[in-house]
């Protein structure tokens, strides 16, 4: 499942000290995508897994220096059962846990919001809904799924944000904004990054 670790990170949980884990795999094909490493098979499979004690230990030795851990993708829901069993455990370890996800997984969700494993959600809105499939890479995937997601979010009592990668010719700004006030959430925004710069 761990494809990933960086052990110190001031970015990637909103105003905490902590590590950041990246899972392989993910339920989109955004043609875009920026970690395309973590979700095409053939590059996947020539990932070692990172065993889950070599982070524990990691984890458990810089106690007291970080606060909370990252879980980003690929995307983490996918790994459902799995995921739950690694966040407790580092939840027992007492560490904060903030969660990266696309937002196709409101059971995986809901379950994780209401056993408070996750003390922080950043959710990704790919693009206006008439765009989303295209953003996404599929030909269908229900939509329903996204916005039970944003409702999850927007409802829960835990630190959360929106965010949307402006892709060039792909996702506009002032349609985001449009779409952001449509959906009354804030939205957070994001550079596209070429992997081939
Ligand atoms: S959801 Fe994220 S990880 Fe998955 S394909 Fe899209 S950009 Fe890549």
């Amino acid at each position: 499942m761990i494809k990933g670790f960086i052990p110190f990170t001031l970015v990637d949980f909103p105003g905490k000290v902590a590590a950041s884990i990246f899972t392989g795999g993910c339920n989109f094909n955004c043609p875009w995508c920026q970690n395309r490493s973590l979700i095409d098979r053939d590059s996947l499979s020539l990932i070692e897994d990172i065993p889950l004690n070599s982070i524990l230990d990691n984890l458990k030795r810089k106690k007291g220096k970080i606060e909370g851990v990252c879980i980003t993708g690929g995307e983490p829901t996918v790994w459902k059962d799995q995921l739950f069993d690694f966040i407790s455990i580092i939840k027992s370890e007492g560490f904060l846990v903030k969660l990266d996800t696309n937002g196709s997984n409101p059971e995986v969700l809901q379950f994780l919001l209401t056993h408070k494993m996750i003390d922080f959600v950043a959710m990704d809105i790919k693009n206006v809904w008439e765009k989303y499939l295209m953003t996404i890479g599929l030909r269908s995937f229900s939509l329903n799924k996204i916005e039970s997601s944003i409702e999850l979010i927007k409802n829960s009592d835990i630190g959360h944000q929106f965010r949307t990668t402006l892709v060039p010719e792909l996702v506009e700004k002032s349609s985001m904004e449009d779409f952001a006030q449509e959906l009354d959430i804030e939205i957070h925004f994001q550079e596209y990054r070429s992997v081939f710069s």
